[in-house]
């Protein structure tokens, strides 16, 4: 006998609505309805281990199985669960699943319409999102029971009556709307259940056939065993698998504990392409092997997201609104345990294989030193272990670099502050100078090395931040020149030329060169052979840099540039010698290959520098 009723929730102004809302993000439905599979299955077997009820040797092989028929427009899911009676169809599909997507939309009208992560909690009625009609067959585990089919259009009314289902279980039967045709389409439907049932529990069939099927996921994904049990290649494979990227990753991560919440995943390091931009990666977030989004940054420190991984956390609240999350003391503590093993992972690699770090150093760093700006905590457990190539090619930590000992160490050694004194003198900042480009610094690495100076290399977009952050960090203890930034006390000469011929010579000078903007000033270097070097503040050069980064209008890295005429060298000494023609000759030359040597000239600049070398020339041969 069939039956009719109306839907209890009024759901005519609501469809509109969550239609529209998650237009964007339609795809979820199939999730959803396959999510519902696993569950029924889930619970037929907890059923039969509890010895509720023997299980049914004629079928037990638990799967779900999806098909689409093109003619009739429909799209199938099936699953041999737990099946409905007519009364549990009424209860779970006519009441509770409409009127959960009721609770649905308080919650989301609630949350101001920040949206709600994976729309959780919409279940069976997000079907209707891209069907016009849906229509269910099921039969339920039950000693007699009757096969239900229940339909319904899921505005207003449906329809429920008996029918002829053989086999215990329930199959959706989805009549796919006009406009969403897309979602009859095989290559379609294959794409979403790799996407989101990737690591579901039980089979999935993509149009069953009966023989030599293969399941569409892994049932058993690697992150879920135990990683004393996972090898080398198992983790490579994983990998490659997930993230379809054929490099080899660096190294991993497998999370796996029970309490005090449940996490387990694997999260990669990938190998980086480029050292100028950050390449986004990607964190899948898993609640019980459904997948639920990527990069979700309440749960996933949004650093992290610069990896690949798989996390699964049964535990985080997935019905609520994401700054219900932010919130949420549970998913904070889930979030600071991830950062931590990462954290605990790379000083485990630099204490125990401090060669593989070093080789990995390049495809890590940025990464690290982002984690450290965008996270104190992560700071303050990794600061130890930033490394830095130096002029010698080799890797230091800045405290070996300064030759130092690592705070830990200094205080397990006992290492007391002796006196008032030294106290007052430690909380001086060490200079640590650095370049940042081996090739248009050479002349400065050149005078560098010969004066037995060292510096280190900050190459990646992201070191002008970090210095400054590792300034503010820790004030009292590094500030860092660029190479270029200053004359070092040990690139000049002990004994300097006196102020007053000193003055007398930068005067002359500024009165002779073309460009009025540059400072000029004499230093007396130990080096004889170059006649002038460009120093930028440091200051001015990094608010400059910064300007740049953020795509800032009127950005200049040219402010404050000082040409620092050396007065050991022949030709300065020469210069107030010379007469007046002369001296614009030589200073302007002198400024044009001091600014060679630091950075392009202008157009103009080259022209007129070009033409004065042929002239030398000319002159040299006479
Ligand atoms: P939820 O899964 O969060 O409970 P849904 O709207 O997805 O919400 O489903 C509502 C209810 O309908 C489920 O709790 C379940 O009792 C029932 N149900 C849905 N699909 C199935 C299925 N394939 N087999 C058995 N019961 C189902
Ligand atoms: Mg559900």
């Amino acid at each position: 006998m069939s039956k009719q009723g109306n839907i209890q929730i009024s759901s005519e102004n609501m469809m509109p609505i969550i239609k529209k809302w998650l237009y964007s993000d339609k795809d979820i439905f199939l999730r959803e309805i396959v999510a519902n599979g696993v569950d029924a299955i889930t619970k037929y077997k907890k059923l039969v281990e509890m010895g509720e009820t023997a299980e049914d040797e004629s079928n037990k092989d638990y799967c779900i199985k999806i098909s689409v028929d093109k003619d009739a427009k429909t799209l199938t899911v099936e699953d041999n669960g737990i099946g409905m009676t007519e009364d549990e169809v009424e209860k779970y599909i006519t009441q509770i699943a409409f009127s959960g997507a009721a609770d649905f939309l308080a919650q989301y009208e609630k949350a101001g319409g920040d949206g709600i992560i994976g729309h959780f909690g919409l279940g069976f009625y997000s079907a209707y999102m891209v069907s016009e009609n849906i229509e269910i067959y099921t039969k339920s585990y039950r000693e007699g029971a009757k096969g239900v089919h229940w339909e319904s259009d899921g505005e207003s009314t449906y329809t429920i009556e008996e029918c002829d289902k053989a086999e215990r279980g329930t199959r959706i039967v989805m009549h796919i709307a006009k406009e969403e045709k897309e979602f009859l389409d095989e290559g379609r439907i294959r794409g979403l259940i790799e996407k989101y049932c990737a690591f579901m529990p039980y089979n999935i069939y993509y149009n069953f056939t009966g023989k030599d099927d293969k399941a569409l996921n892994d049932t058993n994904p690697l992150y879920l065993k135990n990683p004393k049990d996972c090898s080398e290649e198992e983790y490579k494979e994983f990998y490659r698998k997930t993230f379809h990227d054929y490099h080899d990753p660096l190294f991993w991560i497998h999370l796996n504990m029970e309490y005090p919440f449940r996490l387990k995943g694997i999260l990669y390091f990938p190998k980086v392409k480029s050292k100028v931009e950050l390449e986004r990666g990607k964190v899948k977030l898993y609640c019980n092997q459904v997948y639920i989004a990527d990069n979700i940054k309440e749960v996933i420190p949004e650093f992290l997201t610069l990896l690949n991984g798989v996390i699964d956390c049964p535990d985080i609240p997935l019905n609520v609104s994401r700054s219900f999350l932010q919130n949420d003391r549970q998913v904070q503590k889930i979030s600071r345990h991830i950062t931590k093993k990462v954290a605990d992972k790379l000083t485990g690699l630099y204490k125990t294989d401090r060669e593989k770090f070093e080789q990995c150093w390049n495809d890590i760093s940025v990464f690290i030193k982002l984690g450290c700006i965008k996270d104190e905590d992560f700071y303050s457990k990794v600061k130890d272990i930033i490394i830095y190539k130096d002029l010698n090619g080799e890797y230091k930590s800045l405290d070996e670099f300064i030759g130092k000992k690592p705070e830990e160490e200094k205080a397990a050694e006992g290492e007391a502050e002796q006196n008032g004194e030294k106290k007052e003198e430690e909380k001086q900042p060490t200079t640590i100078y650095y370049i940042s480009d081996e090739v248009g610094q050479a002349q400065y690495i050149d005078m560098f090395k010969n004066a037995g100076l060292n510096a280190i290399v900050c190459d990646t977009f992201i070191d002008t931040h970090f210095v400054s952050y590792l300034e503010y960090k820790e004030p009292t203890k590094f500030r860092f020149l660029r190479i270029d930034a200053d004359v070092d006390a040990a690139l000049k000469s002990a004994e300097a030329g006196s102020e007053e011929e000193n003055k007398a010579l930068t005067e002359a000078f500024k009165a002779a060169l073309k460009n009025t903007d540059v400072a000029v000033k004499a230093e007396k270097l130990k080096n004889e052979s170059v006649p002038a070097i460009i120093n930028v503040s440091e200051f001015s050069r990094r608010f400059g840099e910064m300007n740049a980064f953020y795509g800032m209008a009127g950005a200049d890295t040219d402010r404050d540039m000082t040409l620092i005429i050396n007065t050991a060298n022949p030709v300065i000494q020469a210069f107030t010698g010379l007469d007046e023609d002369k001296k614009k000759f030589v200073a302007n030359q002198v400024y044009y290959m001091a600014r060679l040597a630091y950075k392009k000239l202008s157009p103009e600049e080259m022209k007129e520098f070009a033409e004065n070398n042929a002239a030398l020339l000319k002159n040299y041969i006479g």
